[in-house]
């Protein structure tokens, strides 16, 4: 494995579900350190100051951190375990799937049942299982015992998912791409400037509870301050079968995806037409996106802040987004950091003042 591919593996096979995001946190703080200054927001969001040339503008390049998991909320008598998700989890994904209870006594193992097949009715098979029927099973066989094994109400619970090189060397299996993958871009691209001049400074900041809605973002940006940002992301492709719709493919190895709308934000035009011309001049792959498509970045939160800040999300595309196996291509996220390094790179005082000069 290479430097990239251990980055990826460590972040992404840390817990981190939103609200409880310690064990990614620390790792995020230790490829912080040596890159800039280090400091955090008080729900928990993780920020490194590099200085360039100049002190502004002050540009943001923000990931967040957390994932989608679930938390206990009941223990049954029999020993089995009732989950809420968090975030948005599609309920088809979690059924014989591996998981970790966070205990104050450490890791605890399960798995996701529900009835089997052998025991379902004709009219039950056709069904999909709602997660509020399914339950996590770490062979226990009472309350008492669960108990034992450090298990209490409102532990958060990861999904256990190995990082893996697939065939061929460029695609990586794991979970929580979405976003540990655009912190490590943000991550790598702050390494890359520590070599390169820059007329700005930088802002990594891994957010906290983005998830859930946003928050850290929130909190995290009135520390910032930003005059420009950059939103990292994993984005949902539909390059596999009976997905595309109308020719309008995104695909995992097209590129990183900038996203020209959505509903819950506008992008700059100014700053989506630099990332766009310097994809371009650079000859970066990337995908442009402006159809519909569920859920939001951390932007949606960072654009309103204070009087405004113009803002683009920059996304990795993501194969099963949201489940144990998601797949990430390389190619794209070594053109992430490339073309978010070009972009950094231009974005002095000047520049930047031309985005809101309306
Ligand atoms: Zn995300």
């Amino acid at each position: 494995m290479d430097e990239i591919e251990k980055l990826l593996k460590e972040l992404t096979e840390a817990g981190g579900v939103s609200g409880h995001e310690t064990e990614v946190r620390k790792l995020v703080q230790k490829h912080f350190k040596p890159l800039g200054k280090v400091s955090h927001d008080r729900l928990g969001s993780v920020i490194c100051k590099k200085q360039g040339e100049a002190a502004e503008p002050r540009v943001m390049l923000a990931g967040h951190m957390d994932e989608i998991g679930f938390i206990v909320s009941h223990i049954t008598k029999e020993g089995f375990i009732r989950f809420a998700n968090i975030g948005g989890w599609w309920d088809q994904v979690l059924l014989a799937q591996r998981v970790a209870i966070k205990t104050s006594k450490g890791d605890v193992m399960g798995t996701i049942g529900a009835k089997p097949p052998h025991l379902l009715s004709d009219e039950e098979r056709k069904k999909l299982v709602d997660s509020k029927d399914m339950y996590i099973d770490i062979g226990c066989a009472s309350a008492e015992e669960v108990e034992k094994a450090g298990v209490r109400v409102a532990d958060p619970i990861v999904p256990v998912s190995q990082f893996t090189v697939l065939a061929g060397g460029r695609t990586y299996l794991g979970k929580a791409f979405d976003d540990r993958g655009g912190c490590a871009v943000v991550i790598s691209s702050l390494r890359r400037m520590l070599d390169v001049a820059h007329p700005n400074t930088l802002f990594g900041v891994a957010t906290v509870q983005e998830e859930v809605g946003l928050r850290g973002a929130r909190t995290s940006v009135s520390l910032v301050d930003p005059d420009v940002a950059i939103i990292l992301e994993g984005t949902a492709v539909n390059d596999m079968p009976g997905a595309a719709n109308e020719g309008h493919v995104f695909r995992l190895g097209g590129g990183p995806v900038v996203t020209l709308f959505r509903q819950d934000m506008i992008p700059n035009r100014g700053l989506r037409d630099l990332i766009v011309d310097t994809a371009r001049e650079h000859r970066i792959r990337l995908q442009i996106r402006a159809d519909r498509i569920r859920g939001g970045t951390d932007g949606a939160a960072i654009h309103l802040h204070s009087a405004g800040v113009p803002t683009v999300a920059l996304s990795l595309p993501v194969r099963y987004v949201h489940s144990h196996g998601s797949i990430l291509h390389r190619g794209d996220f070594d053109a992430a950091v490339e073309l978010l390094t070009a972009v950094v790179r231009q974005l002095d005082r000047k520049t930047v003042k031309a985005l809101t000069a309306y």
